[in-house]
């Protein structure tokens, strides 16, 4: 995938259509409405072809973790959404590209920071990797454990707390995923990486841009990578 066809490819934007009724995931094969079909042939034309993830894309309700207040028929389009508290769930393609670039292996263990709506573990727990995510909103912790559950993703762990402590009790992680951008790369949360583990993370105030680290035993190999947008990773009370 190139970088300048996936630059371009973001400051397009191609807004949804309506949105009907998602299937249910317990058919064998999934039969998929119009909206989500449209949203993978929105990944594919951005480039993204890989198998496991589209089809962790296609399996997860997305109009579910939109809490009900913010439902506007518009959950599958290639935009962000509000989700409340003046939060955002990322663009489907933001949300398959990170999780393309951590190459996870099911079985693998993955902390997220920023668990919002709750999708974006939701496509990781398709993946048969162990989630864990931090939400530092209690209200949206809550929102996300009980779309998780009722989507029949009960096993993600979420805890209400500040991100940038991570979650050292089940470190260390083979991968992180920051869905809101710190200013800096948390150092503590490079330091909850185990050897081999990546990391991906928007860094930045105003322009960011996301940042890929590897942890090669001490270490740390860095990559910038694309820009994007994302909401700040803001510091929680001492
Ligand atoms: N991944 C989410 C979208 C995240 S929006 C999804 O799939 O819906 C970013 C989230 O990061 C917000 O919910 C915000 O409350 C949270 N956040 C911001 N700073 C944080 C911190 N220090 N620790 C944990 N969560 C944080």
């Amino acid at each position: 995938m190139r970088r300048a066809t996936l630059v371009l490819a973001l400051a397009l934007g191609v807004c949804g259509n309506g949105c009907s009724e998602a299937p249910r995931r317990e058919t064998a094969s999934i039969e998929l409405s119009a909206e989500r079909a449209a949203m993978l042939n929105t990944l594919k034309r951005y480039g993204l072809h890989d198998e496991r993830i589209l089809a962790a894309m296609a399996a997860v309700r997305r109009d579910r973790f939109i809490p009900e207040a913010f439902r506007r028929g518009n959950e599958y389009g290639d935009h962000p959404l509000p989700i409340g508290y003046g939060q955002t769930i990322s663009q489907p393609f933001i949300v398959a590209y990170m999780t393309w670039k951590m190459a996870l292996k099911p079985g693998e263990k993955v902390l997220e920071i920023g668990t919002g709506s709750g999708y974006q573990a939701a496509i990781l727990a398709e993946l048969g990797v162990e989630v864990y995510s931090i939400e530092i909103v209690p209200e949206l912790a809550e929102h996300a454990r009980t779309a998780l559950k009722a989507e029949g993703y009960g096993s993600v762990r979420v805890l209400t707390g500040d991100g940038y402590k991570g979650w050292p009790e089940h470190a260390p992680f083979d991968a992180i995923i920051i869905t809101c951008a710190p200013a800096e790369v948390p150092q503590a949360l490079v330091e909850q990486l185990r050897d081999d583990g990546r990391m991906i993370v928007p860094v930045g105030r105003g322009r960011q841009r996301l940042v890929i680290l590897r942890r090669k035993e001490t270490r740390v190999v860095q990559e910038d990578d694309i820009p994007v947008r994302f909401v700040p990773m803001v510091k929680g009370a001492e």
